[in-house]
């Protein structure tokens, strides 16, 4: 018997790209269990099929595994939460069968979450951060959004691609490498540590949104001439890219008068980055928070706890509207656990 919205378990499914994560949060907001098998391709960018196909093949051991970090059984369960977009296609749907399967079988409430939402909630608990103006970046999306009446609204994104999959097309170009599972872009911030002398690339920021595809052609370019060395190339693609994307938080945070700063995403674990960021905050008497590591990178965590915020206002999801959304934008979602 629950006696309190507080004491529920939800157990989070994020399937959208090529991490398979599962975890599970209490109403509360302790995450008891945080468990994830990324899929690493042999060669060049991820693969959706071949991406789905690692996570229908490693599902069930995640899963046993995130039951017994919680210490709970399956049949402890009051809920489950996917990641229903947006995000690769074949990615989310095997994340999606497998989240309506457990919701059939343990006859619970299933809720579908946004993941960019999610990325920003889990921060928000993590940091304790109340009314962020947020900077997501990540392998799929690059987004600057703030609160404001009703929903999380986009103040300013990438026009193309993401900044993380600019760092990981760099660096898989110039040859670096998953050594020990480290991302690439963890790899590109080591080598960028060495770099000395500033080489100039296309600095794109079109209003208060941002362009990576010229750029990365741009650096591409340089790389193969080999005029320059190469942690001279990853310190100046850092210095370019991340000085766009906090020119377009620091203007959002101007605008909106907002206190906090929020870093969220797999790219939120790049300490250059973070300290760009903070330097913004301080300048404008703002506090400055980066999600904790375990939580930057795609994670069945944060989706647990959003749809456990969803639940507790109400939502849920039922079977017929559980369809996998690949383009769903954050700023379409109304979030009545916001006053
Ligand atoms: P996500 O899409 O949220 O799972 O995050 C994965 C992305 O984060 C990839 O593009 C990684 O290369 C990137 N990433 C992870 N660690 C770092 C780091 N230290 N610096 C820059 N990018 C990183
Ligand atoms: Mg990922």
């Amino acid at each position: 018997m629950i006696n309190s919205l507080n004491e529920l378990y939800c157990l989070g499914i994020e399937s959208t790209a090529d991490d398979f994560g599962v975890g599970i949060s209490t109403g509360g907001g302790k995450i008891i269990a945080n468990v994830s098998n990324g899929y690493i391709p042999e060669e060049g960018g991820i693969h959706p099929r071949e991406a789905a196909r690692h996570h229908a093949k490693v599902a069930s051991e995640v899963l046993s595994k995130t039951l017994v970090q919680a210490g709970i059984k399956s049949s402890d369960l009051d809920l489950i939460a996917f990641s229903q977009g947006p995000g690769l296609g074949p990615c989310l749907r095997t994340g999606a069968t497998i989240a309506r399967a457990i919701a059939a079988y343990l006859n619970i409430p299933l809720i579908g979450v946004n993941h960019s939402i999610a990325h920003i909630e889990i921060g928000k608990l993590e940091t304790n951060a109340k009314d962020p103006v947020t900077l997501y970046v990540s392998g799929g999306n690059t987004i600057i959004s703030a609160f404001n009446s009703g929903r999380y609204r986009v103040f300013g994104e990438t026009l193309d691609i993401a900044l993380g999959n600019c760092l990981d097309v760099f660096s898989r170009e110039a040859g670096l490498k998953h050594e020990r599972r480290i991302p690439l872009g963890a790899a590109l911030e080591k080598l960028a540590l060495e770099g000395k002398n500033l080489v100039s690339l296309p600095y794109v920021v079109k209003g208060m949104d941002v362009s990576f595809s010229g750029l990365l052609t741009a650096a591409l370019n340089l790389l193969n001439q080999k005029r320059y060395r190469l942690q001279d190339l990853c310190y100046s693609l850092q210095e370019t890219t991340f000085a766009m994307v906090c020119e377009v938080t620091e203007r959002a945070l101007a605008h909106t008068e907002k206190k906090e700063i929020l870093l969220t995403g797999g790219v939120a674990a790049n300490k250059r980055l973070q300290y760009m960021l903070s330097l913004i905050a301080k300048d404008h008497g703002a506090r400055f928070n980066t999600v904790p590591l375990k939580f930057a990178t795609d994670n069945g965590a944060m989706i647990a706890w959003t749809g456990l915020l969803a639940y507790k206002n109400g939502i849920v999801t039922p079977n017929e509207k559980s369809m996998v959304k690949l383009k769903w934008r954050l700023d379409r979602i109304d979030i009545p656990w916001i006053n």
